[in-house]
């Protein structure tokens, strides 16, 4: 069966690491087909808009996209294109999975496996930017967290644990004072965890959270958590593995996916091939996963392993003298 998924190459350093990425997908033989579409600052100067009515039409036909960062220039409608496609699309799950890798410069290059599943449709970010005194003195924000909102986030995260054999999943809140908001995530929360008697379930303040995330990171499997908290946490947790240049995000929703690399379009290195590709790599093998092909997923988080285990043709943010292209060709020669 041929699988044909959007690919949107986007901007700064996207084309490099998508060009090394579909490289190492074309090497495993995975029987995919592409459709590219644009979005970005690339859609903006070729269509006149951000994200075009025939990218949107081909994220919907296909229903996976794999992504390279995209630019949102200030002032042009809305405030960033990936929260527009999360929110076009309900693509209500980010799922960021951060696992310790070989000779990085991070803290904890062992024993850290973990998932941050954080809400992505809700919280902090849908109220933004509605209240502004006339003076510009005084700016106050809304957050909304819904009963179904909550229930599915949490459930996902259960199934999640389900269906990848993992043991704990901890409810990350804090309705000590956010009474109404978290306060109803967390009720939310435990119906759903008393469904789960398989699961293990925990209940972790955010700042305390954190201070474990730090101190103890092997100690943590599946994190789910509302909007803002995620967003931070998984940064976080990137930065405990090993950085932006290796870590994935996948945005799920009931009729969509797309898979891409946390990082940005970091344009101080643009067009230089120094861009590490394996964070979109990353996304790639979680897409792999979604399209129903976990050996290969495997295969190729293995490919990276081995490949920084054997320093070959390292990026210079990971200390190496390789460039993009000749680190995908070092991780397809292993995938
Ligand atoms: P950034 O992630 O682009 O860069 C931060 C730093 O990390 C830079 O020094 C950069 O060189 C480095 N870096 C990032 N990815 C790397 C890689 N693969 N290999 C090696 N080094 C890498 O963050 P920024 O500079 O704050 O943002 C730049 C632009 O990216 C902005 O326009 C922002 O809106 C956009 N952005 C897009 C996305 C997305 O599309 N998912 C996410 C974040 C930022």
């Amino acid at each position: 069966m041929t699988n044909t998924i959007t690919v949107i190459r986007g901007d700064g350093i996207g084309p490099e690491i998508m060009d090394a990425t579909l490289h190492v997908l074309d090497a495993m033989q995975l029987g995919l087909s592409y459709e590219e579409a644009d979005a970005g600052l690339v859609a903006l100067e070729k269509h006149g808009e951000l994200l075009p009515a025939a990218t949107m039409d081909s994220i919907r036909k296909n229903r996976v996209a794999l992504k390279s960062p995209l630019t949102t220039p200030v002032g042009e409608g809305f405030s960033s294109i990936n929260v527009e496609l999360r929110k076009r699309f309900d693509l209500y799950a980010n799922v960021r999975p951060a696992k310790s890798f070989p000779n990085t410069k991070s803290r904890f290059t062992d024993g850290v496996d973990l998932i941050t599943v954080r809400e992505n449709t809700e919280g902090a970010y849908i109220g933004e930017g509605q209240m502004l005194s006339e003076d510009g003195e005084t700016a106050v924000l809304t957050q909304k967290v819904t009963r179904r909102g909550s229930e599915r986030i949490v459930r996902y995260a259960f199934e999640l644990a389900r269906k990848t054999g993992r043991k704990k999943v901890t409810v990350v809140h804090k309705a000590n004072i956010l009474k109404s908001t978290s306060g109803l995530f967390l009720r939310t929360a435990r119906a759903v965890a008393a469904e789960y008697p398989d699961i293990q379930c925990d209940e972790m303040i955010v700042d305390a959270c954190c201070m474990k995330l730090v101190m103890q990171p092997e100690s943590f499997d599946i994190i789910v958590t509302t909007n803002l908290f995620g967003d931070i946490i998984s940064d976080l947790c990137a930065g405990l593995v090993g950085g932006l240049g290796l870590a994935p995000g996948a945005n799920i929703g009931t009729d969509a996916a797309i898979f891409e690399a946390v990082h940005g379009t970091a344009p101080d290195i643009a067009g230089q091939g120094k861009a590490n590709p394996c964070a979109l790599l990353l996304g790639a093998a979680q897409m792999l996963d979604h399209l129903g092909m976990p050996e290969k997923a495997t295969k190729l988080r293995e490919a990276i392993v081995a490949t920084l285990e054997a320093k070959d043709s390292l990026t210079p943010d990971l200390g190496g003298t390789g460039d993009t292209m000749s680190f995908a060709k070092a991780i397809a020669r292993r995938a």
